[in-house]
């Protein structure tokens, strides 16, 4: 029998866990294209993650933690592999204070201003920055408009504005084939867009520390990080934030648009009018059209600036243009995902 038929057999019998084969991954990601994954599982609990992985491995099949999606674009092809999903069940939250309660501490004398929250791996983490700051918790304003999930954004290292996960994050749960742990957050490599799992893990849960404040300040500070996403980003549209990371003192929108190419559009992808790093699906845009506007500004910033433009979102099933030495998307095997977080 096929590995994935038999792998199916397998998993539809075990407890939180479910499975699908053959599943459309473009409503799972915010940009809503590409193909299918051979098998999308999602899991309710940490140990149900831990056997469907250990069962993967076994196969010697390829697999992929998806968070929201929010930074994903997957192969038109599809891909050939296990797509992993945290459940709802992943989405919670403990230790949060009484909004104005004073000075007491989750950890007593150690940090009596400050609170640690652990919170699941699947929790939106745009959700959790408005809860945080209702509950006077200050420290994760500008997490108010990031749309993925608390682990994807563990994994990305995901900010804004200077801040950044890191700041936040004392502790993070991982989950593999062979169990789960809790590691201190200075054992990770964290960098810009960057923080460094140990292979083939999923994380879970993250433990972050956030101190008291004045509930009306976080949030008026919300509302204007808010508001200056509103005037520098498109609204309401199918994207998956940049599509590439800002070199070292510049921004990669600005060197797109002065390249020119603002407004460039390939059959239903379009580079944003709004902000030159925002790649858009206009209703019927393949990940192939996304992928060659990716090229063409590319190419065209390092022509006209000199800089080389690094990837920020990240690939499941292909590769980008310029790695395969073809116009054209190399397609399987590949994952740059593979919950291995290393750039590119
Ligand atoms: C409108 C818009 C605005 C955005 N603005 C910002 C911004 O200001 N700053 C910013 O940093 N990003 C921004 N992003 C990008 C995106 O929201 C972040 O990168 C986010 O952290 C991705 O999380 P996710 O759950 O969607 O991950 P996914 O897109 O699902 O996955 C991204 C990567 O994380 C890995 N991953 C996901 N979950 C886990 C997990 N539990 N364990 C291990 N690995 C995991 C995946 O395997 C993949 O490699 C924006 C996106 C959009 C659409």
């Amino acid at each position: 029998m096929d590995s994935f038929l038999e792998l199916l057999e397998v998993l539809r019998g075990l407890e939180g866990v479910r499975v699908w084969k053959d599943a459309p991954l473009a409503p799972f990601t915010t940009i809503a294209t590409g193909g299918r994954a051979k098998l999308l599982v999602t899991v309710a609990t940490v140990s149900s993650l831990v056997r469907v992985l250990a069962e993967v491995e076994a196969r010697g099949l390829d697999w992929f933690c998806l968070g929201a999606g929010s930074n994903l674009l997957v192969a038109d092809q599809g891909y050939r592999g296990v797509a992993v999903k945290l459940d709802q069940s992943f989405q919670y939250l403990e230790g949060l204070p009484d909004a104005g309660r004073s000075t007491e501490g989750t950890e007593g004398t150690l940090a009596r201003s400050s609170v640690v929250l652990t919170v699941g791996a699947g929790a939106y983490l745009a959700r959790l920055a408005t809860v945080v700051a209702e509950a006077g918790l200050t420290g994760m304003e500008h997490a108010c408009g990031i749309p993925g999930s608390v682990g994807g954004a563990v994994a990305m290292n995901a900010g804004a504005c200077g801040w950044c996960m890191r700041d936040v994050v004392q502790e993070v749960e991982l989950a593999s084939a062979t169990g789960d742990a809790w590691l201190p957050a200075e054992n990770l490599e964290w960098g810009y867009r960057f923080c460094r799992l140990p292979e083939r893990s999923v994380v879970t849960a993250v433990r972050i520390r956030l101190d008291r404040a004045d509930p009306r300040e976080c949030l008026a500070r919300q509302r204007v990080y808010l508001r200056q996403r509103r005037e520098k980003q498109p609204r309401s549209v199918r994207t998956f934030g940049s599509a590439f990371k800002n070199p070292p003192g510049q921004h990669a929108g600005r060197l797109v648009e002065a390249a020119g190419l603002k407004g460039l559009r390939r059959g239903g992808a379009e580079i944003s009018r709004v902000h030159g790093n925002f790649l858009l699906n206009l209703g019927d845009a393949s990940t192939a059209d996304v992928l060659a506007l990716m090229a063409m500004m590319r190419e065209a910033v390092e022509r006209t600036s000199g800089v080389v433009l690094e990837p920020e979102v990240r690939l499941l099933g292909c590769r980008f243009p310029w790695e395969t030495g073809s116009p054209e998307t190399a397609t399987q095997p590949h994952s740059v995902g593979s919950c291995r977080t290393d750039d590119g």
